[in-house]
């Protein structure tokens, strides 16, 4: 399954980086849809693996609520550039992790785990909930981000998506190290600030499930009054 994708140059230019094979289709349930997960640990192992003189920290900020029910599936380039293009009041040089419910659209038409450019990633939030993907597919857009093409074997930069792909090279390392998205701190220290941003139908309060929901009925105003201030 795997996909085609169109390859980024060496400049900045608004190529789309189609990602992942989508290898874990049993999970695309609408059920794990619209949530948002980090794996913030483990993709910064990746950021820090042997080769990095200073692990990068990720410093991923609050997560953001983004009503746009049109664009739960991002199905074609006018939705992508929708996200692209909203900076949602945030530095250009803040990185914005969508979590979407899928990807459709990704410089051509087809379902794929991850999509990015420049200084935007979009991820299936059901892929990257996985448990033993999901970090590699959160670290392989972000890669791309960091302006990363892809490769083959081990390395993050495999496009399809497999549990232990998470290598980069030494030149690989140089290259996003020297990225506009990776800043550095007054020790010289690299770090990335990442907004992750769900996409969601409606606003809401922090997504439970539907059991617990019911198990706090009583308790709902007052746990929604809170949630929302
Ligand atoms: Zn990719």
């Amino acid at each position: 399954m795997q996909r085609n994708f169109m390859p980024r140059n060496g400049g900045r230019t608004p190529l789309i980086h189609a990602a992942m094979a989508l290898l874990l289709a049993s999970l695309s349930s609408p059920a794990w849809s619209a949530m948002v997960t980090l794996h913030e640990a483990a993709v910064e192992s990746i950021f820090a693996q042997s080769g990095f003189a200073d692990p990068v920290d990720l410093r991923f900020g609050p997560t953001i609520q983004y009503v746009a029910p049109a664009l739960l599936d991002v199905g074609s380039s006018t939705e992508f550039n929708q996200l692209k293009n909203n900076f949602l009041g945030l530095p250009n040089t803040t990185v914005r992790l969508f979590f979407v419910d899928t990807i459709s659209w990704c410089g051509d038409n087809g379902s794929v785990a991850g999509c990015a450019n420049n200084s935007i990633a979009i991820v299936n939030s059901t892929t990257a909930a996985s448990p033993t993907v999901g970090d590699e597919l959160i670290a392989h857009e972000l890669g791309h981000v960091f302006g990363l093409e892809h490769t083959g074997g081990d390395n993050l930069m495999n496009p399809t998506i497999n549990d232990g792909r998470n290598s980069l090279t030494a030149g690989q390392i140089t290259d996003l190290l020297a990225d506009y998205n990776v800043l550095y701190d007054v020790n010289n220290k690299p770090y990335v600030d990442i907004a992750p941003v769900l996409v969601v139908a409606a606003a809401t309060a922090v997504p439970l499930p539907g059991a617990a929901l019911l198990m706090l009925g009583a308790l709902l105003p007052l746990g929604l009054a809170r949630r929302r201030a």
